[in-house]
């Protein structure tokens, strides 16, 4: 952002690399777990085929509040965060997809600290916007407020499980608070560019 390249309002452009990142980071983080897991660990599985419409509504939902918390205040300029907020906080599930497919897997090899730490770094150079850093940390983070069951927080170094429920109140704190911090970031970029904030 300092070289002369401002961004204002996140693009459609930005926020659909985002996408792309966050999608394949954790399709390769799938693969890992896939691949070094433990014979023991590739217990991963799919909830109930009758459950899974509603519980990604959940995510969505989730989502979209937490986008509305970064950009409502921003009108049509703020739309991209709060469609790619929803659309990361859904996504993150596609390491389901082996176990999907009929393959043994490890349990949610995304939903993984490490995942996170990479998929932020990955977006962080490639895209050089902090409001998205935020909202990738956001959706990360209201992901696993929502879900519930086993998971492995430091796949694929360590295929460990824990519980997640007793993280859960953690995570949405967190995610909340980072959906706002990228609010804070649009408004500053906005005001230093005297462009306003909307109303
Ligand atoms: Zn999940």
């Amino acid at each position: 952002m300092k070289n002369g390249k401002p961004s204002g309002a996140p693009t459609w452009k930005s926020v659909t690399y985002a996408f792309l990142i966050y999608t394949s980071v954790a399709l390769a983080f799938t693969l890992l777990g896939v691949l070094l897991g433990p014979q023991g660990a590739q217990v991963g599985g799919t909830r109930p085929d009758e459950t899974i419409p509603g519980h990604l509504a959940e995510l969505a939902l989730f989502g979209v509040i937490l986008g509305l918390g970064s950009a409502v205040l921003y009108g049509r300029k703020g739309l991209p965060l709060v469609v790619l907020t929803p659309a990361l906080t859904v996504v993150l599930d596609i390491d389901h997809l082996p176990a999907y497919l009929g393959y043994s897997q490890t349990i949610r090899p995304a939903h993984s600290v490490v995942f996170l730490a990479v998929a932020l770094a990955a977006t962080a150079i490639t895209i050089k916007a902090l409001d998205i850093d935020f909202v990738v940390v956001a959706a990360f983070m209201g992901h696993l407020a929502v879900d519930t069951g086993l998971f492995a927080p430091f796949s694929p170094i360590s295929f460990q499980y824990y519980e997640l429920t007793p993280y859960r109140p953690a995570f949405a704190l967190g995610a909340v608070m980072c959906a706002l911090a990228a609010g804070v970031v649009l408004r500053r970029r906005y005001r230093a560019e005297g462009t306003g904030g909307g109303s």
